[in-house]
């Protein structure tokens, strides 16, 4: 039995529809521009899809209201299609994840050429909703964000340049991709920006939606 200096920090985690058991999170892959009107929108054309992280504790789960973060003027929405990794390493569910983003630090960096931690990998940078098992339900699904009752972001799963198969496909060259990681799979366009107060509703036909409310920092 392992001591410790003082007590881990718990497992970040999903809660499964229908299921009393919970999904452990372990760690956050995310994708950028998987959607090829949102990778024009910031400027690029098709290519490799390519990779950026989040901590697994960055997280917020069970309808838990996210601080707006500190160090930004401009933090955007980005709604996602969200990939489980299951037991046996394969896709075991999905959700609907909003990939919160310091836009500001983020052109910062890309202009720099450093780093995108503190632009997409801060504290509480992942509001995911719950899990639902099973294959995905269409995947010429409807997945939508609305920001106070207007919708921002309206598209379907099947505009993704890379399906998630081939996403993952691509994960695993790079990463040994586990049991317990999620993956972010990309945005359509509608990005924009989020203000303290702002009620987030995001959805994906099929899939336990997802909804918060930006706090204050
Ligand atoms: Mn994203």
């Amino acid at each position: 039995m392992t001591e410790w200096l003082f007590p881990p920090a718990p497992t970040p985690s999903l809660p499964v529809a229908g299921r009393a058991e919970r999904f452990p999170v372990r760690r956050i892959l995310c994708v950028g521009q998987n959607y090829a009107a949102h990778a024009r929108e910031m400027g690029h054309d098709r290519a490799e899809p390519f990779f950026f992280s989040k901590p697994g504790d960055a997280l917020v789960s069970d309808g838990a209201d996210p601080v707006y973060p500190t160090a930004t003027e401009n933090l955007h929405h980005e709604v996602e299609l969200v990939c489980a990794i299951g037991q046996d390493g394969a896709i075991a569910g999905w959700a609907v994840g909003c990939d919160l983003t310091r836009r500001d630090l983020q052109a910062a960096a890309k202009d720099k050429g450093r780093p995108w931690d503190a632009a997409k990998g801060f504290d509480q940078s992942a509001p995911c909703g719950g899990l639902t098992l099973g294959t995905l339900p269409d995947p010429a699904a409807a997945i939508a964000l609305m920001v106070n009752g207007q919708t921002r972001q309206s598209g379907r799963l099947d505009d993704m340049v890379w399906s998630p198969t081939e996403v993952l496909e691509k994960a695993r060259t790079l990463w040994d991709v586990r049991p317990g990681d999620l993956i972010f799979t990309g945005t359509p366009e509608g990005v924009g920006p989020l203000l303290p107060g702002d009620r987030v509703e995001a959805m994906i036909a099929g899939l336990s939606p997802l909804s918060f409310t930006v706090r204050p920092r």
